[in-house]
């Protein structure tokens, strides 16, 4: 039988060896500044280790030896240890070493005392961060689900998103109970202020598409700030007509059991019609959605016990 998990790896991992001294006094951090004054825009890349296409997409953006018109433009590979160990023979294995980079932004942890790789390189990292007015942080899924962004729970996270008008799925939502992500540290996630962090997860971890979409991404928030214009030559931007849709999460399930089992294979983003459409089971308890046009947000394809199974969300413009 295939393994449900399997999915072929397109992409090529880039070697980003040439980034490693950067130029911040911090490895794999490159900052480049305008004499134009202008927000500080991270582009972050690999806070996972084995999603490629924000390495990919921050390689090719450096390849072009691009020069912001004004502000300060920050090219940051995360989870470089993580991602030294990427196998395309056993592609999941290193999304990281130790614990996942993405549950660590809260200060208690970030000044604690507990240490572990991602610990350590998030620590050198947070000051980058910090100084971040916006930060676009590049994912990618496990399934084969359409774009989406998540863009947290404030209205300037959900405006960066629609400002740049793709991908189609915009999330709004708080974030995992495991832990704080990135995009939900400090300012950033603040009611009020300025500074703004949205996460697009760009497609499925390793398919060619993917990579495309990240530096989709990078190239409409870079040009819609005017910070670039459109490169003279390579990617282009394709015209998006789709409109983009915003989903509110209203629910997390959590899985009770190892035996928990959704009726059919989602990948996510499906819409279902009809309140108490029985989605799943866990151990006999029928999961149903909760009200009608319920938007199943990033299934987990290998549900345990005590984590988030699915979360659900309405769509409200
Ligand atoms: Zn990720």
């Amino acid at each position: 039988m295939t393994d449900p998990l399997f999915a072929p790896v397109e992409l090529t991992p880039p070697d980003i060896a040439p980034y490693r001294r950067g130029n911040t006094g911090i490895d794999h951090v490159t900052s480049l500044s305008a004499a134009e004054p202008g927000p500080h825009v991270v582009l972050n890349a690999l806070v996972h280790g084995n999603e490629l296409c924000g390495a990919i997409a921050l390689d090719a953006l450096l390849r072009k030896d691009l020069r912001p018109a004004r502000g300060r433009l920050t090219f940051v590979f995360a989870n470089t240890a993580a991602y030294a160990t990427f196998d395309r023979q056993n592609p999941y294995a290193s999304r990281y070493l130790d614990e996942d980079f993405n549950r660590l932004w809260s200060p208690d942890l970030l000044d604690g005392r507990r240490d572990s790789a991602e610990l350590r390189r998030a620590r050198i990292l947070r000051p980058v961060y910090e100084s971040a007015d916006l930060l676009l942080d590049l994912h990618s899924m496990t399934a084969d689900t359409a774009p989406l962004t998540l863009c947290g729970r404030t209205t300037r996270g959900r405006d960066l998103a629609l400002g740049l008008r793709y991908p189609a799925w915009v999330v709004a939502d708080g974030g995992h109970a495991g832990g704080k992500r990135l995009i939900d540290y400090g300012g950033f996630a603040e009611p009020e202020g300025s500074r703004t962090a949205i996460l697009v997860e760009c497609g499925q971890h390793w398919r060619t598409e993917t990579a495309t979409v990240a530096l989709e991404c990078c190239l409409r928030l870079l040009l819609g700030l005017e910070m670039i214009g459109l490169p003279a030559t390579g990617p282009r931007l394709r015209p998006r007509a789709d409109p983009q849709r915003v989903v509110e999460v209203t629910d997390a399930i959590t899985a009770s059991s190892e035996r928990f089992r959704f009726t059919a294979p989602f990948v996510g983003m499906e819409v279902i019609g009809r309140a108490g459409t029985v989605i799943g089971w866990d151990d006999g308890r029928a999961i149903q959605t909760p009200h009608d046009d319920c938007v199943l947000i990033m299934p987990a394809r290998r549900v345990k016990s005590g984590q988030t199974a699915v979360r659900l969300g309405r769509i409200v413009g």
